[in-house]
């Protein structure tokens, strides 16, 4: 239970990072307000009702890795709530389909021919180890991977992965994300997905902040942030004005900018990173269209990259088939500046083209999601200059995803960013609590 005596701390956003560093904070007693500008909890990881049933706008998994997360899920007493399934991959390249998960597959893989087969396999076993012991920091992903798989197997594949993921600066990525990256999905064949969908831990976690006392409001966008050495004030909506000791930020740099009075905006790191929003659709269809729950889409004439089966891993629901398609990209672009219905219709026309088995009438109902910052897009050499989630002089602490690298973006690095925020809260200098 919270310490009436304790300094308030103020976390701002409500996505998993937020709550679970509110979750930390109000079960270690501090006196704890997480405010949320939306009116939903969960941040990314957000859902939307369908009918009877709670639908995350953007497709999530757990991975067997995922240590924080799983952790926690443990401390909320939902961890046998996650249903486990091997799940498998595909490939679309050249409008065709193709298995792409065992060395049979791989034989089998028309799109690079045998001696390309051979060598993607055999590098693709080494390739962790390849990478241990060098500063993959400092690597471009292009320049390690054409090395080591060849040009072929670069353009054809890999350049396609990552511009969709990461857009034209894709090979300048460092290479430490893709290895990190493999490391996290070492065991890919495996996935979670909780019991009635990610919305049952979020609510898990605000009653679990609640009943330590903390307080999480929603509908409490935070306007305006200025934090000197022992007071914080966040200005919330309709001039309300709330004072902390400390403030946990999770919300993307340029909109913490955005809020930020001049004196801590001149503190804060710099905020020129470029970075990546998504735009997503989710359809309902009459019938399953892949038994893959990951399937990359490559030179096949269609704006989106990939595929999400997400039936594959929880199961249909009233006999409806839920699959996900995504395209990763700046908020600026035409595409996520296009009106949704119009990337409806074009996007029902590219699924239908690629699964024609479809026909008119297989989707039933499409509905398209897009986040402005997903991640950003690092640049070389990112572990030396990621900002540190302290900004001195003040009582702000950062935990965003501009902090997790070189951890893939999820909800267990954002875990695990807000279990070391809370302990560097921990050590911070005791100073008069805020009036
Ligand atoms: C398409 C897609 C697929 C993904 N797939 C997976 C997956 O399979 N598995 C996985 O683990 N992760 C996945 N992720 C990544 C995961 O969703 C994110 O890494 C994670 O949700 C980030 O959480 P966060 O709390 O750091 O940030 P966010 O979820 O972005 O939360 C920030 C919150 O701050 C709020 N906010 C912003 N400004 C203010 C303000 N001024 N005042 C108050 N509140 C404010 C926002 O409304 C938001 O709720 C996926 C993400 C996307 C987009």
């Amino acid at each position: 239970m919270t310490s009436p005596d304790s300094p308030h701390v103020a976390v701002i956003g409500g996505g998993i990072c937020g709550l679970a560093a509110a979750h930390r904070l109000a079960h270690r007693g501090t006196r704890v307000t997480l405010l949320e500008s939306s009116d939903q909890l969960g941040g990314l990881g957000t859902f939307f009702a369908h009918e009877d049933r709670w639908i995350e706008r953007f497709y999530h998994c757990i991975m067997p890795s995922d240590a924080s997360l799983l952790a926690l899920l443990g401390e909320l007493g939902l961890r046998d709530a996650v249903r486990w399934r091997e799940t498998t991959m595909g490939m679309v390249v050249d409008g065709r389909h193709h298995a792409f998960n065992s060395a049979l597959d791989l034989l089998r893989f028309s799109p690079l021919r045998l001696p390309n087969r051979v060598r993607f396999g055999v590098v693709s076993l080494l390739l962790r180890r390849l990478g241990r012991g060098r500063d993959l920091d400092t690597l471009r992903t292009e320049d390690w991977l054409r090395g080591l798989y060849g040009d072929v197997v670069w353009e054809k594949l890999f350049a396609p992965m990552f511009g969709s993921k990461f857009g034209p600066a894709f090979g300048d990525v460092p290479a430490l994300y893709l290895w990190q990256r493999l490391g996290r999905e070492r065991n890919v064949a495996t996935r979670g997905y909780p019991d009635g969908g990610y919305k049952t831990i979020i609510d898990a976690l605000r009653a679990s902040i609640e009943r330590a006392g903390g307080v999480v409001r929603t509908s409490a966008p935070v306007r305006r942030l200025s934090s000197t050495g022992d007071r914080s004030v966040l200005a919330v909506a309709d001039g309300e004005v709330i004072e902390a000791r400390h403030v946990v930020s999770t919300v993307p740099l340029p909109q913490l900018r955005r809020i930020a009075d001049d004196a801590l905006a001149a503190r804060l790191p710099r905020t020129d990173l470029p970075y990546q929003g998504v735009v997503n659709a989710v359809f309902f269809l009459r019938q399953p269209v892949t038994e893959h729950y990951w399937t990359p889409v490559l030179h096949s004439g269609t704006e989106f990259d990939g595929v999400v089966a997400m039936s594959a891993l929880a199961g249909p629901h009233d006999g409806r088939h839920l699959v996900y398609v995504m395209h990763y990209t700046d908020r600026e672009s035409p595409l996520y500046r296009d009106d949704d219905t119009a990337i409806a219709a074009r996007w029902s026309a590219q699924l239908r083209g690629l699964y024609p088995q479809l026909g008119a009438d297989g989707i039933e109902e499409v509905r398209v999601f897009k986040a402005p910052f997903v991640e950003p897009v690092y640049p070389l050499g990112y572990l030396a200059a990621r900002p540190s989630v302290t900004v001195g002089g003040t009582g702000l602490l950062l935990a965003t995803t501009a902090h997790v690298y070189p951890d893939v973006t999820s909800w267990n690095s954002s875990v695990g960013l807000a279990n070391s925020v809370v302990d560097a809260l921990a050590v911070q200098p005791a100073a008069a609590p805020a009036r």
